[in-house]
């Protein structure tokens, strides 16, 4: 890990949140807040059923919040009409994804497997060059990568809350059979757009690893089972060296 990666990220911890370890208020595929136990949180309940091959499990860095300094980055990245806040910004996101991935490589491997490519989900307004992408290229290519872009927007209809099995399709030409695949994205508000990926990934016979998502949104709220969630883990530090929910959560 370079220099300047560790400084960046370092910079950013005091604005994340660390996810929960297993709870029963806690969503197992997307660590948001559940209030029945024995299922998913309703978006993963809606989402994941959409789609044959739902992913079942996702690695978010840290929730956010709105309003908060990092829901900004997260939207700036993208969104800022001034490209040299967007420039900034999207160092400050790829530095998150970079170090947590570098960072726990090793714990990655022991617990899911190698990859052999990374993949974006594809952005709704530049599917050829999703942010996320872009940005660690241009920032952190040694960190992560080596990407690849298989996927295409497809004929199905995806929404907010809607995934669709046929929302991203492979790009002609292109063969996924038994290739690993780290799955990223930047923020999993209801999954339907990471679900439409995976799906898409695992149809066209590759494997993905895992997914990990810079940013898990979350409303703190009694309706959603996330209030107490949400004060219990904002109680705590941030920190990249620390070992994460999922090495040693589960066997
Ligand atoms: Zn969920």
């Amino acid at each position: 890990m370079t220099a300047n990666l560790s400084r960046t990220s370092d910079m950013l911890a005091p604005e994340l949140v660390p996810m929960p370890m297993d709870a029963p208020d806690v969503c197992p595929l997307c660590r948001s807040g559940r209030t029945r136990v024995d299922r998913l949180c309703f978006s993963c309940e809606r989402t994941s059923s959409q789609v044959d091959f739902p992913c079942e499990m996702v690695i978010p860095i840290s929730y956010y919040t709105t309003p908060s300094p990092l829901r900004d980055r997260m939207h700036h990245y993208k969104e800022h009409p001034d490209p040299s806040v967007r420039e900034e910004e999207a160092r400050y996101v790829s530095a998150i994804l970079a170090r947590y991935v570098a960072q726990h490589h090793d714990l990655f491997v022991d617990r899911f497997g190698n990859w052999d490519s990374v993949v974006a989900v594809p952005s709704t307004h530049h599917p050829d060059a999703p942010a996320l992408q872009v940005a660690v290229e241009a920032n952190f290519p040694e960190a992560l990568g080596p990407f690849t872009r298989p996927l295409v927007l497809g004929p199905g209809t995806m929404k907010f809350n809607q995934a669709s099995p046929l929302g991203f399709v492979p790009r002609a030409g292109e063969s996924l059979t038994d290739h690993r695949v780290l799955l990223v994205d930047d923020t999993f508000t209801t999954g339907a757009r990471l679900q439409s990926a995976h799906h898409a990934l695992v149809a066209a016979g590759a494997v993905v690893v895992v997914a990990v998502v810079v940013t898990r949104k979350i409303n703190p709220s009694q309706q959603y089972g996330s209030d107490r969630l949400w004060e219990r883990q904002t109680a705590q530090t941030f920190e990249f060296s620390r070992p994460p929910w999922w090495a040693t959560a589960h066997e």
